[in-house]
């Protein structure tokens, strides 16, 4: 694995820094995962334009710096352990595995799975656990989290998620009816219930009920 030549790599953290991602433990672990492990094939030399790229069955690799902002919005501690719904890629979870001491990240697809985990093994992360399910139940044996986050939408953060944080827990989750875009929110679990503050308009492959149909 080659990764990215210099040059490329300081216009890549210029445009996450521009965008408003300013935290430099997010800024130094996006350094150190190399984006083009995570998209194969045809879109393979776009790996480091701030852009959403396709992934195999018909999902997206998000937008780097929207990952950036994501994971910032998290407030990670290094004892962290943290639930991904949507592994897509995997490049989210290995942002997030630089941060913190565990990931737990699931998908529908799993092939996506699989692809992820090739990735993860590839790069010797070895603190992320990746696996098949329908994650709008959350992870029930893994619970409570310190951290969750969704990178599909939902109408409303789903109610197993909301149970699934501890508290002083944060969960990041793109919310909204519209499938063209949706509001980036911040929920934060209190001794008391749950606080909403909206971050940004974004927009993400809708999160849907049960498996896909794929090997
Ligand atoms: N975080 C990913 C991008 C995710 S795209 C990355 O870094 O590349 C959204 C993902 O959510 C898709 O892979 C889709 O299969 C998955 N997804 C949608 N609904 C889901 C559900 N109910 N449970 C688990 N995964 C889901």
């Amino acid at each position: 694995m080659t990764g990215p030549e210099p040059e490329t790599k300081m216009q890549f953290l210029f445009a996450l820094r521009s965008r408003g991602v300013t935290d430099k433990r997010v800024l130094q672990a996006m350094e150190e995962i190399d984006r083009g492990v995570f998209v194969r094939g045809l879109f393979a030399n776009r790996s480091y334009d701030d852009m959403p790229l396709p992934i195999a069955c018909g999902q997206t690799i998000s937008q780097p710096s929207v990952v950036g902002l994501m994971t910032q919005a998290l407030q990670l501690s290094p004892r962290d352990k943290v639930l991904e719904v949507g592994t897509g890629s995997g490049y989210q979870a290995a942002i997030l595995s630089r941060l913190v001491r565990r990931v737990y990240t699931v998908d529908r697809h799993a092939r996506l799975v699989r692809e992820a985990n090739e990735a993860f093994s590839a790069l010797n992360l070895s603190n992320i656990t990746a696996m098949t399910a329908d994650g709008s139940f959350g992870l029930p044996e893994q619970a409570p989290f310190d951290r969750i986050i969704v990178t599909a939408a939902a109408e409303d953060p789903p109610g197993p998620l909301l149970a699934q944080l501890k508290i002083d827990g944060i969960m990041v989750v793109p919310v909204g009816q519209s499938d063209a875009v949706q509001t980036l929110i911040r929920v934060l679990r209190t001794s008391t219930g749950y606080e909403y503050e909206e971050i940004r308009p974004v927009r993400f492959v809708p999160l849907l009920e049960g498996l896909g149909k794929d090997g």
